[in-house]
């Protein structure tokens, strides 16, 4: 019997990596997604194959008993995730994270299938130390422009846990740091894709506030392989999924450089409020666990990534 998954936000960056991976791996997939934030040229190349369904549809608003109880996973991916989206669709941000969380773990409990949300780094907030373990209960300031997302993620971890105690549902929580590689959207907003986009159109570097924050940057295979392996174990606790080796945005502007083999002038912007000044993930969790660690390095993923974002511009006459 061919295993059947369910992956809500399937057609997004990290979504539809999903969908790849256990289409590839012989199961029935079925995608849901609004395409708020996702897109069909992520999926494009599955839309044909018997294994794989969509269902375009706002999993806020989804009848969950339509959709078949016969689910052997779900995997609850589905939400804006970078902040100029948030900031743009705020309630959806929230119902998503709420609502929707509710709704994917109805289906996971009827099915009795597992269940995995994706969480994210930014429910440690502005750290007051670094690295962040998962023990760090976070620095998060519950009314800020940020907070749709925080709170909704910070929601969303206490419902699954909900569940998981009241109703033995099998859960799992992965904490995402900053993850970049193919299919990312050109105007996503991030710093990867602007980075990149800026250097292929010419462009000065953009860097907000005085580029000393840092971030961790995990290429999307590497993250992709923690969660196959998370989806393998029975850890009901949230592990933190995200490459430990950390970066000053201007570091990153620098390695950008130096992987395009092009100069580019940096542009100093107004910081954005409430941007976490420093973001590491104590990974021993995630080593102990799932003997899991990424094994792409930034030089290595950004070379993969500028091959797709290069291609995209050609197609849409950008580059
Ligand atoms: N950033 C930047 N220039 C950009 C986009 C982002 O300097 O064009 C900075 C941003 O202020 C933040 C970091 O890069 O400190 C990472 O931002 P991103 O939006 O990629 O993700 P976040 O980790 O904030 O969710």
């Amino acid at each position: 019997m061919k295993k059947k998954i369910l992956i809500s936000g399937g057609a997004g960056f990290i979504g539809s990596h999903l969908c790849d991976y256990y289409i590839q791996k012989g199961c029935e997939v079925c995608c849901i997604d609004n395409l708020c934030t996702g897109s069909m040229d992520n999926i494009q190349h599955l839309l044909a194959l018997p294994d794989f369904k969509l269902i375009q549809q706002d999993i806020t608003l989804l009848d969950t008993t339509s959709i078949g109880d016969s689910f052997d996973m779900v995997l609850h991916l589905a939400s804006p995730a970078s902040p100029p989206d948030y900031f743009k669709l705020p309630l959806e941000t929230l119902r998503v994270n709420s609502m929707g969380t509710e709704k994917m773990l109805d289906i996971a409990k009827r099915c009795n299938a597992k269940f995995l949300f994706s969480s994210t780094s930014e429910v440690y907030g502005d750290p007051s130390f670094s690295p962040q373990p998962e023990t760090y209960w976070g620095n998060v300031n519950p009314v800020g422009l940020r907070s749709v997302y925080d709170e909704g993620k910070r929601y969303g971890e206490a419902i699954v846990m909900a569940y998981h105690r009241k109703y033995n549902t099998d859960t799992r929580i992965i904490r995402i740091f900053n993850t970049y590689g193919e299919r990312m959207r050109l105007d996503d907003g991030r710093v990867i894709p602007n980075f990149i986009s800026q250097i292929i159109s010419g462009k000065p570097l953009t860097v907000y506030g005085d580029g000393k924050q840092t971030r961790s940057f995990c290429y999307v295979n590497d993250l992709i392989e923690g969660i196959v392996r998370m989806m393998e174990t029975e850890h009901h606790i949230p592990v933190n999924l995200g490459n430990a080796v950390e970066y000053t945005i201007i570091q990153l502007a620098e390695v950008v450089q130096k992987t395009s083999g092009t100069t580019a002038k940096i542009e100093f912007m107004p910081p954005l409020e409430d941007d976490p000044q420093q973001r590491k993930p104590d990974i021993s969790k995630a080593k102990q666990l799932l003997n899991w660690e990424p094994n792409i390095s930034l030089e290595e993923g950004l070379k993969r990534t500028f091959i797709y974002f290069r291609s995209h511009m050609k197609k849409k006459g950008e580059a």
